[in-house]
């Protein structure tokens, strides 16, 4: 098995692409992720993608079983059929502005333990993207 890593190949935060309430935001999140690796095959000419690694952060409002049942549907008579969408959950950290102590934020609580200030900003846990692509050895 050998992993490209796409540098730098976000899908666009799924809050700025894609509004909240829109039944279909799995399911566009899906396609985006299937444009963003067919680019990817053909642009390198790579060999049949066994396994797409999406990061996605507790914050980016996606539900990771809908976001797998929308790729498997929509890949079914496609040339990544066999491929398994694999979704590696982020934790949400943040950073106070008030006193600097940076923190992991849990059950949604965006307060500084340290300090109590609720000027918080989020520094990781947003994110929508393509952490890489495994696909079968180069022969
Ligand atoms: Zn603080």
């Amino acid at each position: 098995m050998t992993q490209i890593l796409i540098p730098g190949c976000s899908i666009p935060s799924a809050m700025s692409l894609f509004q909240r309430k829109d039944v279909m935001h799995e399911l566009a999140i899906a396609q985006s992720i299937i444009t963003a690796v067919d680019g990817e095959v053909a642009r390198q000419s790579l060999p049949p993608v066994t396994r797409i690694v999406v990061r996605v952060g507790a914050l980016s409002d996606i539900v990771p079983d809908a976001l797998v049942f929308n790729f498997e549907a929509i890949t079914q008579d496609t040339q990544f059929a066999q491929t398994k969408l694999v979704i590696e959950e982020v934790d949400v950290k943040a950073h106070c502005k008030a006193c600097g102590h940076k923190f992991a934020i849990e059950n949604l609580f965006f307060l500084c333990p340290k300090c109590d200030s609720g000027q918080v900003e989020v520094t990781q846990g947003e994110e929508l993207h393509i952490a890489y692509l495994e696909v079968d050895d180069f022969n």
